[in-house]
């Protein structure tokens, strides 16, 4: 194993025993021996049982760190939780490549996010709308002030829109605040803030509100990561052409896209989730968005530059919060934190799309070239060989066999564990 100093370029991270991973992390990352404690415990029952109703256990998922990660100039390692095999490898791979010319580079817009007040029993609409409209300064300080830490520290609502839409049950008008959430997600800052509206809404305009809520279609909290991929560590300008084809069948046709969107998101949810935030807002945002022009298509975009170098593009909603929710109760979710060294919710927000935009470079190229299977073959064999009764040893022994002879089955696993025993 190789390591600069502070560099997340490393060497056969996964040959070390876990043990020495851990310190490598922890010398990364400036853990405390009590933060570095916490990777050897479960969530406490006490905690568990304040975070959701009727607990009876706690459910644990494997948690890794990629590597290789430079974004920005600055080097991350990326904690990720998930069940599948061959994703952090994947991930660590891509970002090896990336490195090669630079790492990604990243853009994002001011966290943003809307909250939608449905109003109904509107006789005339455009004139409730413009009642509204005329009421926007009042109606953004009563939203304000439901949330003084928001607006303290810069954030707090800062636009309203009035939309009117035709539905079977006539005319509706949806007004959407604009809340700078700063780090938080910011659902419970929002949801607050359209109750707190509501009454007053439903004074100006005569109607009657219905829902008070948040969008999940983030489409005004957006990041961008970029990367260039080296055509020579890829094997040479036919792999490229033959990976902007792959992906291009994700840019056309929906059946493809929504397995590719899978592909990215198999990254970012497994941080999504190592940070203690909501991988279901950030699944339906990134799938809505992909939808946004009316066709679902892929999140990235891939090109040949100059060189004959591929570059990969994504840009995805990302409501990610390092303050509030389970971000700051999960002991583990405050340790992935310190492990990258987050400063703010849209640096987290610029790590996740760099991490999305690997991973879909990872599954692509091996799409293109070897197939996915190869990669995902050693692990997937090990599970098999533990369904066929392999214990200790065996797990290993079975799995390299199953291997070799291209036989990953699990009638197959079974045959070679009698014969053995
Ligand atoms: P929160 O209410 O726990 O924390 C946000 C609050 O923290 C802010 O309102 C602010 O008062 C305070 N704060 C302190 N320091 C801050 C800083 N630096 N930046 C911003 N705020 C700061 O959490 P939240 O982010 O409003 O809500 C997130 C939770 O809501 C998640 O657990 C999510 O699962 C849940 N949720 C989601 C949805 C949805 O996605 N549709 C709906 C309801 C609830």
């Amino acid at each position: 194993m190789s390591n600069n100093k502070k560099s997340s370029k490393v060497s056969g991270f996964y040959k070390i025993p876990v043990k020495d991973r851990i310190d490598f992390v922890k010398n990364f990352s400036g853990l405390t021996e009590e933060e570095s404690s916490l990777f050897s415990s479960c969530l406490e029952m006490k905690t568990a049982d304040r975070m959701i109703e009727n607990v009876i256990t706690t459910f644990e998922l494997p948690l890794g760190v990629a590597v290789n990660f430079l974004i920005n100039g600055k080097d991350y390692l990326i904690p990720m939780a998930t069940e599948e095999s061959s994703v952090v490898a994947a991930a660590s791979n891509a970002a090896k490549i990336a490195r090669i010319k630079g790492g990604f580079k990243t853009e994002h817009s001011k966290p943003l996010m809307i909250g939608q007040i449905q109003l109904l029993n509107v006789y005339d609409a455009a004139g409730a709308a413009q009642s509204i409209i005329k009421h926007k300064k009042q109606l953004l300080n009563l939203a304000n002030m439901q949330d003084k830490i928001l607006v303290d520290l810069g954030g707090g609502a800062k636009d309203l829109e009035v939309r009117i839409l035709d539905s079977p049950l006539g005319k509706m008008i949806v007004t959407h605040i604009i809340v700078d959430v700063r780090d938080a997600m910011g659902a419970n800052a929002v949801n607050t803030m359209c109750e707190a509206l509501a009454p007053l809404i439903e004074e100006i305009t005569g109607g009657k509100v219905r829902l008070k809520i948040l969008s999940n279609l983030a489409d005004k909290r957006i990041v961008k990561a970029k990367a260039v991929f080296d055509k020579t560590k890829m094997g040479g300008e036919k792999v490229v052409d033959a990976f902007i084809e792959s992906y291009t069948l994700a840019a056309v046709d929906p059946y493809r896209a929504a397995t590719h969107n899978k592909g990215i998101m198999n990254g970012i949810d497994s941080l999504i989730i190592a940070t203690g935030n909501d991988f279901r807002a950030i699944e339906s945002g990134a799938h809505a968005y992909a939808a946004r022009n009316g066709q679902y298509t892929s999140l990235t975009r891939y090109y040949k530059d100059k060189n004959g170098d591929l570059v990969g593009e994504i840009e995805i909603p990302m409501a990610v919060g390092i303050v509030g929710g389970a971000s700051n109760m999960h002991p583990k979710a405050k340790l992935c934190k310190k492990i990258i060294g987050i400063k703010s919710s849209q640096e987290l927000a610029e790590v996740a799309a760099s991490l999305g935009l690997a991973q879909n470079f990872a599954a692509v190229f091996a799409l293109s070239t070897v197939g996915i299977q190869k990669g995902h073959m050693s692990l997937h064999a090990k599970n098999i060989a533990v369904m066929a009764g392999a214990t200790g040893d065996l797990i290993d022994k079975i799995a390299d066999q199953i291997v070799k002879e291209g036989k990953v089955k699990l009638d197959r696993a079974k045959e070679i564990l009698a014969e053995v025993k």
